[in-house]
């Protein structure tokens, strides 16, 4: 034995590093997102399977495949739908159009869109009817900039990036205003909006924010851990725009890596090989039991200390779809339901 290692001046082993989680508040659902969650789950108690839903209610794939087992059908377009059976718009919101076909084919439709997207669709019919050429920052294709553009379509063009906002062209240079979708990067859509007023002096913005509130406080929250963590993971969809945006802010935060994971068994360990500090956080269309897992995942690596970061605490919900609710009444069913599931039910200490 070496007596320097073994006497009572012996110099004491390094400490293990100590390792913890950065668990960022507020994550995980929004207020729209739980309004057409719950609205599917209503109307398929109500009414009995099959509920039509037009693409996915929203962008999680738990989400999808849970409510595809109790006997949501989710179909791209409503031609998709049998006449005159039951069909809900997904919180991305839809054109014009979309309820137009349906009407036509007789469909009973529960319009799920997020009232935060209402306000852009109403924005945009607005400033059409003055007759200002709009300019969309978002991403083209996707669906929520689908149905605000199919809501004035001749005065709408979609700008993707800040790069797009040396590229466009308009009618009449003083009358022109900007409009975005709701969950892109604040600091990026800020940038393109600095780049279009370079070109466009009198731009005009939207009467008030559109990248939601959750959008918002989800970044924020993201940037004041992300620059003492070593990885950031981010849980939520491919397909989720405010998901993958956080996966972007907090490399753009200091995080030394970041990553975006749909469930805890896509997380690779050697992810975490030589970290002392794991951000965690979800998109707004991500149910609280998927970050559970991924805790439990990291408690297993050694990262069971956790340490809520909170930058923001929200309360808000929207009531159920308006032709929803005027059934769940007629019959007598509770038309309310409980705060957005689990998105408080960790016992974590806030710092
Ligand atoms: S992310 Fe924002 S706009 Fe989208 S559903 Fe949630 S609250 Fe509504």
């Amino acid at each position: 034995m070496n007596p320097a290692a073994s006497g009572p001046d012996a110099a004491a082993a390094p400490a293990a590093p100590r390792k913890r989680v950065l668990l960022a508040a507020p994550r995980g659902y929004c207020a729209g997102v739980d309004r057409a969650v719950v609205a599917v789950e209503k109307a398929l108690e109500h009414y009995g399977a099959p509920v039509y839903v037009r693409k996915e209610i929203v962008h999680n794939r738990h989400v999808v495949d849970t409510l595809a087992a109790r006997g949501a059908v989710f179909v791209d377009e409503t031609d998709a739908v049998p006449e005159g059976a039951r069909v809900v718009f997904s919180a991305h919101g839809v054109s014009p159009a979309v309820k137009e076909a349906a009407a036509a084919r007789n469909l009973q439709t529960i319009d799920a869109t997020c009232p935060l997207v209402t306000k852009v669709h109403k924005e945009a019919v607005r400033f059409a009817a003055d007759d200002f050429d709009i300019l969309l920052i978002g991403h083209d294709g996707h669906e929520e900039v689908e149905g605000t553009q199919g809501h004035a379509p001749e005065h709408i063009q979609v700008v993707n990036s800040p790069a797009d906002a040396d590229h466009v062209v308009v009618r009449d240079p003083e009358r022109v205003m900007w409009i975005s979708q709701t969950t892109l990067s604040v600091d990026e859509t800020m940038e393109t909006v600095r780049r279009l007023r370079e070109r466009f002096p009198h731009l005009q913005d939207p009467p008030s924010d559109d990248i939601c509130y959750a959008t918002q406080n989800r970044q924020v929250a993201v940037k004041k851990l992300a620059p003492s963590c070593d990885v950031v993971i981010t849980v939520g969809s491919a397909n989720s725009s405010n998901s993958v945006r956080l996966v972007e802010v907090a490399l753009d935060a200091g995080a030394r890596a970041s990553y975006r994971v749909d469930k805890a068994a896509e997380i690779d360990p050697a992810w975490l090989e030589g970290a002392t500090t794991v951000g965690v956080t979800s998109g707004a269309s991500v149910p609280e039991i998927l970050v559970s897992d991924v805790l439990a995942l990291l408690a297993e690596h050694g990262f069971g200390e956790v340490e809520e970061v909170r930058t923001a605490t929200e309360d808000l919900m929207f009531s159920l779809p308006r032709e929803l609710r005027a059934d769940l009444k007629a019959a007598g069913a509770p038309t309310g339901r409980p705060r957005p599931e689990g998105r408080r039910s960790l016992s974590v200490q806030p710092v």
